[in-house]
């Protein structure tokens, strides 16, 4: 189903050619993870949705396959946290950037930046460091869902917390973010769903707003990838010790 939706995704132009590649990088490591939410990931999101919930600017980065795999989601996120969406996307071409703001507004997204790009994210190439000055440029927390390195350590070196999310745990982006979820984008948008509603309902901690640093107390995201890369190899352990025998 996935695969069917980046296929239609290419069809009406919302993700590039390259974007398929990514998403076949995340697919490996999704088969290491067994396709479901790992303990660490679970754990990353909670951090993540303290961060959301804390901010005072957040602010949720699109690109194409975000934009085609987790549609319903990012809206209901954009609503949920009253954070606007923001398209920005590697290989821009301004017919992209239209055609996924039209199609997020379409299926009821409410404010879609990106188009303004106003402003600039220092120390990265030209292209790619395009933002909304009213958006990315001034989040206090930036959620980027399949991010790439340079742009996640330059939105870092704004002073800015960064959530991504992303399969590789060994990736420049999830070694570079404040929350690195490991996880799909679909499942993770979904938990980080669920979490915020708990939350919200007073059943989970966190409910009042907290600053940025208090929202991070008790994570540390390096030891976290470890956790999510040893989930990983004690799970490949025991397949193969299944195989064998
Ligand atoms: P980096 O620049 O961070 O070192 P990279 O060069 O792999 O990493 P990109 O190709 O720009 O970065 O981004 C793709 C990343 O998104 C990959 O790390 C891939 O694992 C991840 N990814 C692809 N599809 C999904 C998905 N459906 N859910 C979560 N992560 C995904």
């Amino acid at each position: 189903m996935k695969r069917e939706k980046l296929v239609a995704g290419i069809e009406t132009g919302i993700i590039s050619k390259q974007g398929l590649i990514a998403h076949g990088r995340g697919e490996a490591f999704d088969y290491l993870i067994g396709e479901r939410t790992l303990d660490s990931a679970m754990k990353a999101t909670g951090a993540a949705a303290s961060l959301l919930l804390a901010a005072e600017k957040p602010v949720i980065s699109v690109n194409g396959n975000v934009a085609a795999l987790a549609t319903k989601g990012i809206i209901e996120l954009s609503e949920l946290i009253n954070a606007p969406l923001e398209v920005n996307i590697f290989y821009r071409t301004e017919e992209r950037m239209k055609k996924i703001k039209e199609m997020l507004e379409k299926q009821g997204a409410g404010k879609v930046l990106g188009d303004k790009s106003d402003a600039r994210i220092p120390g990265i190439e030209h292209a790619r460091s395009k933002v909304d000055r009213e958006g990315i440029y001034s989040a206090d927390v930036v959620l980027a869902p399949l991010e790439d390195g340079d742009r996640c350590e330059a939105l870092i070196g704004m002073g800015k917390k960064v959530i991504t999310i992303d399969l590789n745990p060994l990736s420049r982006t999830s070694k570079n973010a404040t929350v690195s979820v490991v996880d799909d984008v679909e499942r993770a948008i979904k938990n980080i769903i669920s979490v915020i509603k708990e939350r919200k309902k007073g059943k989970g901690k966190g409910k009042g707003k907290e600053n940025l640093a208090a929202s991070l107390e008790n994570y540390d995201n390096k030891e976290n990838l470890k956790e999510a890369i040893e989930e990983i190899v004690s799970r490949l352990k025991k397949g193969s010790m299944k195989m064998i025998i």
